[in-house]
């Protein structure tokens, strides 16, 4: 093959939005599937999800203690407290099926229906027992009833399609009454790791060479945007090896690489877009992650990340992440401990360490120091030309 020309008869230095609006405008919608609720962790609802019951089911005791009418209760006088009658018990799963009547009340446990005839609760803690009857240290209190439908109503709709479903998620799905959840289809995405000095991690390594840390890493952040990783491994830099590599993604729904998008001459992947594929742009106004690309192979959408360690993995948290799952970057606002410099022309997101609420910098911010992302746990966001002063708030993405 020889030296393409590249023609640049496609954007270049688009903003960090652009790039997340343009890559997923070219990814495929990603159908709809039928899980099992115990399979729905990590999974993105498809559909609204309405309650098919009320919760609670019935109006409910929130403590142990007694029902009673809050009537019978307040006004005691000081030292003489409230006497009740003990008529009956309710239990959760097991209620009182007669009426409490004036002067009388029934046992209550956590989560059991409140008999006919009370409105109130006073907790056992308050209570002293005296034959028949408990005498109440204090007033029986309406706070402590959980009303019917509190939480939900049967009908509402609770859960929106687009929703992430997280632990809390997965347990209000089951509240709702599902047992089978609508969710998308997982988009299946392939993964190749560029240049002739990259070594998978365990083999022997000599000066010069780097292990693949991009790969594992952007496998470990496609599974946690709820992908099916297809590893098409490593290709050396070499247009025909790297030819060779695409065609093997075949049948994905996105091809993510890493290495060969920059300015060197060995720089074969951006070229070989260029050349034979289709590129929407070419670099975006950010750093790290400057030189990353975006294109397509036929069909295939392809998102060229930069072999820096750091730039791969930025790019993708800001970039690919929010344009697979549909979900925002989740910013978070916090005080600046220390300055963290703007760049004329970029968005910087400066690695950063939350500490007592702040943010302080991290210091080595070069895009080959991969211990940043590990040590420091967050980004901090420098809109272009806006420098932040200690004391400023920021907009910081955690890892
Ligand atoms: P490139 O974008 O191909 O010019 O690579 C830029 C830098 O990233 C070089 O120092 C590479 O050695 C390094 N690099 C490229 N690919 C990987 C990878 N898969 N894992 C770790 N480092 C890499
Ligand atoms: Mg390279």
């Amino acid at each position: 093959m020889t030296a393409p020309t590249p023609t640049r008869d496609f954007p270049m230095h688009v903003s960090v939005e652009e790039a997340r609006a343009m890559l997923a405008a070219l990814l495929p919608a990603p159908g709809t599937e039928t899980v099992a609720l115990d399979r729905a962790l990590g999974r993105t609802l498809a559909a609204p999800l309405p309650a098919l019951v009320s919760h609670p089911s019935a109006t409910e005791s929130a403590l142990d203690g007694i029902a009673c009418s809050e009537a019978d209760t307040v006004g005691a006088a000081p030292g003489a407290p409230a006497r009740l009658r003990v008529v009956g018990e309710s239990r959760a799963g097991a209620p009182f099926t007669g009426t409490v009547g004036p002067g009388e009340c029934a046992r209550i446990y956590t989560g059991a229906p409140m008999p006919a005839g009370t409105d109130a609760i006073c907790p056992v803690e308050e209570l002293v027992d005296d034959g028949p009857d408990v005498l109440l240290r204090r007033a029986a209190s309406p706070a402590d009833v959980r009303p019917e439908g509190g939480d939900f109503r049967a009908g509402d709709p609770v859960m929106a399609a687009g929703l992430h479903l997280n632990a809390p998620r997965v347990a209000l799905a089951a509240a709702l009454g599902h047992r089978d959840v609508p969710v998308r289809r997982r988009r299946r995405v392939a993964l190749l790791s560029t240049g002739d000095e990259v070594v998978e991690p365990g083999e022997p390594l000599s000066a010069g060479q780097v292990y693949d840390s991009n790969r594992y890493g952007l496998a470990a952040m496609l599974r946690e945007s709820g992908c099916d990783v297809l590893m098409l491994g490593h290709a050396p830099d070499s247009p025909d090896a790297l030819h060779a590599a695409i065609e093997r993604a075949g049948g994905a729904d996105l091809l993510v690489t890493s290495g060969g998008v920059s300015m060197g001459k060995y720089d074969f992947m951006r070229d070989l877009l260029i050349e034979h594929g289709r590129v929407a742009f070419w670099k975006v106004r950010m750093r790290p992650g400057g030189p990353a690309l975006l294109g397509g192979w036929q069909g295939l959408p392809v998102i060229g990340l930069p072999g820096n360690p750091v730039s791969s993995l930025v790019v993708f948290h800001v970039i690919v992440r929010p344009a697979l799952t549909g979900q925002p970057v989740q910013a978070l606002t916090l005080r600046a401990a220390t300055p963290f410099r703007a760049l004329p022309d970029k968005t910087a997101f400066w690695r950063g360490v939350i500490d007592g609420g702040q943010v302080r910098d991290y210091g080595k911010q070069g895009s080959g120091i991969l211990r940043s992302l590990s040590d420091a746990g967050a980004l901090v966001i420098v809109p272009e030309g806006q420098p932040v002063a200690a004391g400023d708030d920021v907009q910081v993405v955690l890892l």
